[in-house]
């Protein structure tokens, strides 16, 4: 394996000894958004003993639950008001819009925050020249969030600082992966450049795009080649849980210790194979477009456009056998969150 910068690096790593929480004493924090993150982060920050308000729209779906979970709920404009911290946790194609509804409303000097970097780093937002401007990017999904934290556990984070009108930047938004659990992992200095970009590449060559396409690649030649779908599904989706939670616990190492030496001889022989020179150069060309901004740019035009090529693809996704197979294969396995 062939590795740049032979597996050297400058990283910068906080752990909660690094951390000091009484920075967030007495200041208010707002979250904007109830979704995957908003729910983790104020609940973990309520819970860690801050002051929290989540910020909605009064006719939205959210409002209920936030204030059934015991939330103080308020608009948007109204949420940021007298807080030191408005954490954008809305889908990203609403963030810049939803900046500029409550700009005129955000205290001078306080600190606007993300948990990912596209609408400051791809220029949808343009923060005032007083505010702190920096990123706490969980580096998992907003249910983990909440399990990890309850557990005793945390997520580990990125943080990065645009913006330090204040000179207070880094200490406080430190604090805030504190407040939700984030130390307790590690948190690694970025730049919203990197988290932005790094982030964008990695769902779609690798766990999103990538991973699903793999699978579909690999059902569907099952099935061509005559095998049932069912033994297929079990094969090429199901059983990647298995492979994904020994990488994630252990590794590598741990994957070889888990599957079998046949299994082994033939992810070292074939892989290579399958993710050749030709996939490498097509996830170098991906990456060119997020760096360049056309990925940006296609994704922001759709937005405005409606979702309609978004939608359609979606529904084909949705419609392919391999997800009638699969739903009723996880039917009678009743255990399943399905
Ligand atoms: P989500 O889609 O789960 O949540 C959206 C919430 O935003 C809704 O529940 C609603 O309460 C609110 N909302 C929607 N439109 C709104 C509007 N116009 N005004 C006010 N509120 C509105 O979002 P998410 O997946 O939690 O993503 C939030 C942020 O976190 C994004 O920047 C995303 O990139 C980032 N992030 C997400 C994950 C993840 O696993 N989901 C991981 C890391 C970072
Ligand atoms: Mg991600």
């Amino acid at each position: 394996m062939w590795l740049a910068t032979n597996g050297k690096s400058d990283m910068q790593m906080y752990s909660e000894a690094d951390v000091d929480a009484a920075k967030l004493n007495g200041k208010r924090i707002a979250i904007l958004g109830y979704g995957s993150q908003g729910k983790a982060h104020a609940l973990n920050l309520k819970d860690s003993g801050h002051d929290v308000v989540v910020g909605l729209r009064p006719d939205g779906a959210s409002w209920a639950k936030a204030t059934a979970d015991g939330l103080q709920v308020a608009a948007p404009r109204d949420a940021v008001k007298g807080s030191a911290i408005v954490m954008f946790l809305t889908p990203d194609t609403v963030q810049g819009q939803l900046y500029g509804t409550v700009e005129s409303a955000v205290d001078d000097g306080a600190m606007l925050m993300f948990a990912h970097g596209f609408n400051i780093h791809f220029k949808q937002i343009q923060p005032r020249a007083d505010l702190d401007v920096s990123l706490i990017a969980p580096k998992g999904p907003g249910d983990l969030v909440r399990r990890q934290y309850q557990e005793g556990h945390g997520v580990p984070c990125l943080v990065a600082v645009e913006q330090d009108a204040t000179g207070n930047a880094l200490p406080l938004a430190l604090a805030y992966a504190h407040g939700i659990g984030g130390a307790r992992a590690g948190v690694i200095e970025t730049t919203f450049k990197e988290e932005t970009e790094t982030d964008l590449f990695g769902e779609q060559a690798v766990l999103c795009g990538g991973a699903t396409e793999l699978v579909v690649a690999g059902f569907e030649t099952l099935v061509n080649a005559g095998y049932q779908p069912e033994v297929a599904y079990y094969e090429c989706m199901h059983e990647l849980k298995l492979i994904v939670d020994l990488l994630h616990e252990g590794g590598m190492k741990k994957m070889h210790e888990f599957i079998s030496e046949t299994a082994a001889y033939g992810d070292l022989t074939r892989g290579p194979r399958i993710v050749d020179d030709h996939v490498r150069a097509k996830m170098k060309e991906v990456l060119t477009e997020i760096q360049d901004g056309t990925f940006a740019k296609q994704w922001i035009a759709e937005n405005d456009a409606g979702q309609p090529e978004y939608k359609r693809m979606m529904q084909n996704d949705l419609d392919h056998s391999i997800e009638v197979v699969g739903a009723n294969l996880r039917s009678r396995m009743d255990w399943l969150e399905n």
